[in-house]
């Protein structure tokens, strides 16, 4: 079971009015892992005003346990300036909150006192320290990190951003400005165009300044890339030589089995014969996962088609659920954007109901947890959504569907190319979900959780360090596309 979280109404550090918001001040990865990455990476106890768009971690009071390692820290904001007294009692009672969670058996003399970390930074670092990562290089790149953003506020007065890069000469090198570099990539990939031309300025300035250009990341020549490939097929087994050639396949062309060939034909016998296996086994390869691609879709097309001439689509698909696979979804999604392109309405709506019973047939098929997460997210927030999720966590149990929210959330940040508003619905779905009630929390305790928090309720404060961020007017995602 997990732990509820706690509804706290704070002045938006911003703007001053008033925000409701969901914190949770247990964070115990042993009930819930995926709550470490979200702590870690600011997205924890997010305050996103919907008067003035401010968003970033609230500082709220919180415990941290880990019973693996064990860790037991206790963090509570400075700026929240309580007594001494006060200090104590919300130390004890967020302890007393995972003591009492913790089966009679696994109680451990250092459940009784969280070790006290007097700010965030410490926490995180504390953190990261259990998890094996080297502190002295995070604390450098975020003292790179926080340098750029004092620089970042000085580009509209070029000299003052002069002035400040000679005075911290000595701390920034060829690295710190590929630094610069990618965050200018990154913000303009990500569309925010304004952080892009501030980092663009920074750059450019410190090479004029202090004549250090970017480190560039060494850039490898084909062959090499090619080499490097040839060279992990050699010693792949059955399993890791297929993934290697199905990923590399758009690689896998002309010019590729010409310097194959080439480097064979330049090495000892024993190399030659071995890579001309190598050839071989791989042309074969190729072909039977072209044969097999030209067979799905042309079998997606039939079945295509067969839909559009069927008086019944739905039966259909009902009875035909097996082959819809991501060929089917290409087939239709291609039909789709024509219909759209010839502006015939009538086609697109009848091929958007087809996409919705064939979502419907391929959300069948999945896991029950993940089948709920797409139907989430393609409901719009309000009471329907409401029934849908209660109903959920009465079936699955939250802790159930919070992993599966979290996890799939995690694996999207670490894509390069995902919606962030995709995300942000995910991690406001899985917070939604650990503030719904649950039927296996037991009484005494929820008492305890909804007992009003008069301390941190009066002003909301950001986790110092993390630039609040604007949040932008775009409507929400609808629908998860099958990959
Ligand atoms: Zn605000």
């Amino acid at each position: 079971m997990s732990y509820p979280t706690q509804r706290l109404s704070v002045a938006c550090p911003n703007c001053q009015q008033p925000v409701t918001i969901n914190v949770q001040q247990v964070i115990d990865v042993g009930e819930d892992p995926t709550l470490r990455d979200r702590l870690l990476r600011g997205r924890l106890n997010v305050l996103d005003c919907p008067h003035c768009g401010v968003k970033g971690p609230m500082a709220v009071p919180l415990v941290y346990h880990d019973p693996e390692k064990p860790l037991f820290l206790a963090y509570l904001p400075n700026e929240m300036q309580m007594t001494m007294a006060q200090e104590e009692r919300e130390i004890g009672r967020l302890a007393n909150l995972v003591l009492n969670h913790t089966a009679p058996e696994q109680r451990k003399a250092y459940l009784i006192t969280p070790t006290r970390v007097m700010s965030f930074n410490a926490l995180i670092e504390k953190i990261l320290e259990a998890e094996g990562v080297d502190i002295e290089e995070v604390r450098a790149q975020q003292a790179s990190l926080n340098l750029i953003i004092q620089l970042a506020g000085l580009v509209d007065s070029p000299d003052k951003l002069s002035a400040s890069l000679k005075e911290h000469g000595a701390t920034i090198d060829s690295d710190f400005a590929m630094l610069v570099s990618a965050l200018a990539a990154q913000s303009e990939a990500e569309g925010d165009e304004e952080s892009a031309k501030r980092f663009a300025v920074i750059r450019d300035a410190i090479r004029d300044t202090l004549h250090i250009e970017a480190a560039t990341p060494p850039q490898r020549s084909a062959e090499e890339q090619y080499d490097e490939l040839i060279d992990l097929l050699l010693e792949a087994d059955d399993e890791q030589f297929e993934a290697w050639v199905a990923a590399n396949r758009p690689y896998l062309d002309y010019q590729f089995f010409v310097h194959l060939t080439a480097r064979a034909d330049k090495g000892g016998p024993d190399e030659k014969e071995e890579l001309l296996a190598l050839r071989k086994r791989m042309v074969s390869l190729i072909d039977a996962m072209d044969e097999e691609a030209k067979r799905s879709m042309q079998a997606a097309s039939r079945l295509f088609q067969a839909l559009l001439e069927s008086d019944d689509p739905a039966a259909l698909i009902e009875e035909r659920a097996e082959e819809i696979d991501p060929a089917f979804f290409y087939v239709l999604s291609a039909n789709i954007e024509r219909a759209e392109q010839e502006k015939r309405e009538d086609v697109v709506t009848v091929l958007n109901q087809l996409y919705q019973l064939a979502m419907g047939a391929l959300e069948s098929r999945m896991e029950p947890e993940l089948r709920l997460v797409n139907q989430l997210l393609r409901t719009p927030s309000g009471p329907e959504r409401d029934v849908l999720l209660e109903s959920a966590v009465g079936a699955h149990g939250a802790p159930s569907i919070i992993r599966t929210i979290e996890s799939l959330a995690l694996q999207l940040e670490d894509q390069q190319q995902s919606d962030p508003r995709l995300i942000d619905m995910l991690y406001g779905l899985a917070d939604k979900v650990r503030a719904t009630p649950s039927s296996d929390t037991p009484a005494a305790s929820t008492r305890d959780d909804v007992e009003p928090q008069k301390s941190a309720a009066s002003s909301g404060v950001l986790i110092p360090g993390q630039t609040p961020q604007r949040g932008k007017d775009e409507p929400p995602p609808t629908i998860v596309l099958p990959k």
